[in-house]
Formats: C-alpha cells, structure tokens, sequence
C-alpha cells in the first residue's frame, strides 16, 4: 500500500531546527526540499553536490533520528543535488553517522578529542591541566578541574577530549559526560518515576565525572544538594571530576557556598579569545579535516576578521565553503570578504585589507631598498628605517599580532617591533609624510 509521505520532510525539519543551531540550520538544511516518490523512500533535494556530502557526513544521525520518529515506515532516505541536468543521489546510511554519532553510554562526541584541538596561547594553560588531569586521572591535585570561558571557546571540546583520551587510554576507568540541564533533567525524572536510587548508583559508578556548563546549577537548590552529595562521594573514593562554566565558581549567581568552595578545592583554568596566529591554526586545521585546501591569504582575512570565539571560526569557514559550492566559484580572498561582510555581526570597517606582502612591497620601493634586505639581518641605516616602517604600517593596517609581525620582517621577536611602532609614531618631518604616502598608497582602493 502506498502511503501519502507528502510533508514528511517539512515536519522532519522542525525537530532537525531545535537541535542544531540556527546558522548551521540556515546553511546546510533551508534550502531543502522533498521530492515525490512512489515507495518507502524519502528524496530530498538539495542544492550542490557538497552540500548533499557534506549532510551525509556530518547529519546524517540527526536526520535519521528526526525521519524515523516522524515516519516510522520510511525505509531510506536519500540526498538529490542536481548534476548535468539530471540527479545523482546521496543515501543516508546509518554507517554513514559512525563517525558522527554519539557513544551512548559515555556521551562523548567523536569530533572533540586532543587530536583536532589547536593548542595556542589562548589556550595552553587549560590543555596543559586537560592533559595532566586525562594522564592520571584522580591522580593530581587537579581535583575537581573546572575549566572557566566565554561561549565558544573550547570548553566542551576540551572536556569531552579529557573523556576519549581516558577512555583509550585506561579502558578499565568508567567515563560520564553530562551536561548540567541533562544531570537536572535526569534527576528530575528520577524523582517522578521514583528511580531516585538507580540514579545515584548511575552517577556514583563514574570513575571519571565530566559536567558540562555547571552555571546552570544557579539557583535550583534541590539539584544542587544532590550534585553536592555525588561530588563528595566521587571525591573522597579519589574519583576524578572535571567541571566547565563560563564564569568562576564565585560568580555562579544562587550557588550554595558549599558548592562554591568545592568547586575551587583543585584547579581552574581559563579559557581565552585564540590571538590571530591561533586562529590561523584553527582554520586551517579545520579545511584540512574537510580535505579541502585554501589559501593562505582567505585564512589570514577570516583570522583578521572573526576574532569572538571558535565558533564562530568555524561557522565562517562553513559558510564560505557552503557559498563557494552553492555558487559554484572560486575560494578567492574577495568572496572570503563577501561573506564575512554579509554575515557577521558587527563587520569591522576598514576599506581595504592589506597584507604584510603588501606593505613590504610598497616600503621596499619607497625606500629603495630590496624586500629581502627589508627582511634581512642589515642594520644599515636605511634598511633599518625601511624596516621599522613596514612593522609600523603592519601593526597598523593588517591586525596581526606582535609576534607575527617580527617573524615575517625577519624573525624578531615582538618586542623589536613594539620598539619600532613607538619610534616611527614619533618622528616627525620627512619620515612622518613618507610613511603616511605609503599609507594612502597601500589602503586607496
Ligand atoms: P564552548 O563549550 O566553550 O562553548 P565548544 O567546545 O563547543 O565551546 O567549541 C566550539 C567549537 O569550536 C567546536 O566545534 C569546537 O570543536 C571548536 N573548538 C574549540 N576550541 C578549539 C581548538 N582549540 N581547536 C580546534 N577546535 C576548537
Ligand atoms: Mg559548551
């Protein structure tokens, strides 16, 4: 018999847009339809090729999850994206969602380990606790860890990477993720199916406690008396706890003082903004685990551009990558612009980006000195001078950091450079029209 599956896909995409967020939901699922079928089979057009892919590999789970409960009778799913006038098709297979989905019992996702976490400045300190605490677990002083930073930092990636790294590595050690509105959730439950004990003897079993977002234990006493008293117990038997939240244990607002002080018996460890060269290394890690290369030019402008958080890297990235295929062009350094120019929030206005070749280019005919003496050891007068003036103009126009600055004039270290900002901002004369020449130069467009 042939069931009417008309409107399945509609309804599948609104339990697929509560569980992703919004910007993701936008680029990869809006712009989907379903097409008429006549069997089991549920066909939805997608618009590229790579978006077809790109769903099949990272979605999969979640389409499957949201078609099955939507329609049970739906035997496959398939993926249409146009191609020579014609279709070509995608399935979804469960398989397909492997590298995706979540380990039901730990709750880990496989996406966030040590392997694809780029390790910077911003950074080292919590992945260097992360690291100390996944090697010996219960075993430092760094009981509980509690890992403190803004939205989209690294917070979860790095708990759930403390998680695989354990359970590699001491297979014997049971691990829980959970988040705290989960935690709450589950207790909640516990409390009306009167399973209250079956859920304690769950939480206690953890060998390795991982709780994720413990702000949101403000204000709910009940949940905090309970997660009191499986703190204590996990930590008396040296059982090891990790805690993240985007604000020391203090300024949880409504947390028992009790819980206040446990969470600061071990370490904490914040996480910060990445600095320009770290988002460099993000990004680029991130094409290359898509197998996809750009250059290094689209990375250096993204990097200037997008400095909130991770997050917001990556969706970046996502989005022009999303366009570029869509659209069917080029990755170019002026698409990258395109794109950051429509979707981020608050676009910072500069009229051009200038790059560092660029501003060795032009001081190095200004001056009439070669780039390569520019980027030389030579401290000759004039070379020196050229030097300086590249370093201010980079400081300046191209937002790169300190240490970037000094490594492309030449490998200098950022103090060098700092030096030679304050002496060309203050000289005066010659100097000061020439360098402003080369401003005007540089960033006319
Ligand atoms: P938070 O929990 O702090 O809000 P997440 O851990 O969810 O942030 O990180 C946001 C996104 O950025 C995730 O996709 C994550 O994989 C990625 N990410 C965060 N930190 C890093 C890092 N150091 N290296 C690579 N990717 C990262
Ligand atoms: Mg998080």
């Amino acid at each position: 018999m042939k069931t009417d599956t008309s409107g399945i896909w509609q309804k599948c995409l609104q339990i697929i847009a509560t569980q992703i967020n919004p910007q993701s939901f936008k680029t990869w699922f809006e712009q989907s339809r379903q097409l008429p079928s006549d069997d089991n089979r549920l066909i939805v057009e997608v618009k590229s090729r790579f978006i077809a892919e790109w769903l099949a590999s990272h979605y999969s789970a979640i389409i499957l999850d949201a078609v099955n409960s939507v329609d049970e009778t739906i035997e496959s799913v398939c993926l249409a994206y146009p191609s020579n006038g014609d279709y070509s098709f995608v399935e979804l297979k469960p398989s397909h969602t492997d590298a995706g989905a979540v380990d039901r019992f730990s709750n880990l996702n496989p996406r966030y380990t040590f392997d694809t976490f780029v390790v910077g400045e911003f950074n080292r300190l919590a992945f260097m606790a992360a690291m100390a605490v996944a090697e010996a677990p219960g075993r430092t002083k760094y009981n509980p860890l509690y890992i403190q930073g803004g939205v989209g930092l690294g917070k979860t990636h790095l708990l759930q990477a403390i998680g695989h790294f354990i359970k590699q590595n001491h297979p014997d050690k049971t691990v829980l993720y959970v988040t705290s509105e989960r935690f709450t959730d589950r207790f909640i439950n516990s409390l009306i199916n009167k399973t209250t004990s079956k859920f304690r003897e769950f939480y206690r079993s953890a060998d390795v406690l991982l709780v994720d977002d413990v702000q949101f234990f403000s204000g709910k006493e009940g949940i905090q008396n309970e997660f009191f008293h499986l703190f204590n117990a996990l930590h008396q038997r040296g059982q090891q706890i990790v805690l993240t939240s985007d604000v020391p244990p203090s300024e949880i607002k409504g947390l028992e003082e009790r819980l206040v002080s446990r969470f600061q018996w071990g370490l904490i460890v914040d996480l910060q903004p990445p600095e320009y060269e770290s988002r460099v290394a993000i990004l680029r890690k991130k094409a290359e685990a898509d197998g996809i290369e750009l250059p290094e030019e689209v990375l250096s402008i993204i990097a200037q551009y997008v400095t909130t958080n991770i997050r917001e890297l990556e969706g970046t990235l996502i989005r022009l990558l999303a366009y570029a295929s869509i659209h069917g062009v080029e990755i170019t350094p002026q698409l990258a612009m395109e794109v950051i120019g429509t979707y981020t929030r608050a676009p910072q206005p500069v009229a051009k980006v200038v790059t560092l070749e660029e501003i060795l280019k032009a001081v190095s005919e200004y001056f009439g000195v070669s780039p390569e003496q520019i980027r030389s050891r030579r401290r000759t007068k004039q070379i020196a001078l050229a030097r300086q003036v590249a370093m201010y103009l980079a400081r300046k126009l191209t937002g790169s950091s300190l240490a970037h600055i000094g490594k492309f004039f030449g490998g200098r270290d950022h103090a060098t450079v700092v030096h030679a900002c304050k002496t060309i901002a203050q000289r005066e004369g010659e100097v000061a029209r020439l360098v402003r020449e080369i401003e005007k130069s540089l960033t006319k467009s």
